[in-house]
């Protein structure tokens, strides 16, 4: 790609652009056809679909516009002539005003929807702030594996139900006797940024942990090494988990959450936090947080955790609260400095999705 006239005016933007707007709006589409299957029940639950139907509508104009565009600017047809086809696609396949008959009901579903919706938002949040605000200043959009990261962000939301339920399991069986204890409904009664802060204190010493066992028990670092493979940092890259890593970090991050007892709503906004702040710290933005550096977790905290350098290796497990790393004595966070490269010195890990999935039995 490097090699390729991606300046403005060279028909590249608007070519990624109008594919990528294509694609998703295709399979949104394909949402509005099939909600029982490709759609997440909780989220159908809080959609504005007038919303999402003008979103829709409006993408795929904007993916045909720059499709066109890019067919006209760009000597490589490729990238419009996606962007093109997909939106005709969609369009013939009845676009934003596909309707939905009667009745979805709640069953086996994979979310196509949440993959689709979370990769237009972070895309949209954090590609314009990696091009004004890059810490590797040289990295392109499409750096090197950037499909592999792609393919760990699909699965990890189309397999959303999975995870769910995988997540719960533990936390159900072990503590199902605590529901409605009187200390549950002690938790529940506080407010609710109290809750929501107390549920980043419990989960990140809980993660704190389970991540340090990760590095230091061979056997879980073969599952982990996958995550510090990347040797490129951005919004993409912390997708790179495996699923054995996912399931058992989150499992056991949430068990005691569960055991407690937080009510839903903290609960919902602890996941969005979660998962927003969990892109952010891989982020290649150069962002210096002052003093809140030592209170929260910033993109120069995480990527010391990922150093290739000696003096990054091991340090900086916590998520949130590098007071974790501190206490225990693991910190690593100098005053304006940031690691010279990351990922595994002596990298024993696989190139591509499928083989880092059968990494680390084999
Ligand atoms: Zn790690
Ligand atoms: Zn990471």
């Amino acid at each position: 790609m490097s090699a390729e006239d991606t300046r403005f005016g060279s028909g590249w933007i608007s070519g990624v652009v109008s594919a990528s707007l294509g694609i998703l709006g295709f399979g949104a589409v394909a949402c509005l056809h099939y909600p029982e299957l490709l759609t997440t029940p909780n989220l159908r639950e809080v959609y504005p679909l007038g919303f999402i139907r003008g979103l829709i509508h409006v993408a795929l104009i904007i993916a045909f516009a720059f499709g066109v565009l890019s067919l006209i600017l760009r000597r490589n047809k490729s990238l419009g002539g996606i962007g093109v086809t997909f939106t005709l696609l969609a369009a013939l396949w009845g676009g934003s005003s596909v309707a939905i008959d009667g009745h979805v009901s709640k069953s086996d579903h994979i979310g196509l929807d949440f993959f689709i919706l979370d990769l237009f938002v972070l895309a949209l949040v954090f590609v314009p702030l990696e091009r004004l605000y890059p810490k590797l200043g040289e990295q392109q959009l499409f750096r090197r594996e950037w499909l592999t990261d792609l393919a760990y962000f699909f699965s990890s939301h189309i397999m959303v139900q999975v995870l769910m339920l995988l997540t719960l399991a533990p936390a159900a069986f072990f503590f199902r006797w605590a529901i409605d204890s009187p200390w549950q409904r002690a938790v529940a009664s506080q407010t609710g940024w109290l809750q929501f802060l107390e549920m980043i204190v419990v989960s990140d010493f809980t993660a704190y942990w389970i991540h340090r066992l990760f590095h230091i028990v061979p056997f879980l670092w073969k599952f982990h090494a996958i995550h510090h493979s990347s040797t490129s940092m951005d919004w993409l890259a912390g997708s790179r988990l495996h699923i054995i890593d996912i399931v058992i970090t989150r499992a056991l991050a949430f068990a005691p959450l569960y055991a407690l007892g937080f009510s839903s709503q903290p609960l919902a906004a602890y996941l969005v936090f979660v998962s927003f702040h969990a892109v952010f710290i891989h982020a290649n933005v150069r962002f210096r947080f002052g003093k809140w550096k030592w209170v929260v977790g910033t993109p120069q905290f995480h990527h010391w955790h990922h150093s290739a350098d000696a003096e990054g290796v091991d340090k900086n497990f916590a998520i949130h609260l590098p007071a974790l790393d501190w206490l225990f004595g693991t910190m690593h966070l100098p005053e304006d400095r940031w690691p010279a490269a990351y990922g595994i010195t002596g990298n024993p890990v696989p190139k591509g999705f499928t083989r880092q999935f059968t990494y680390p039995v084999r």
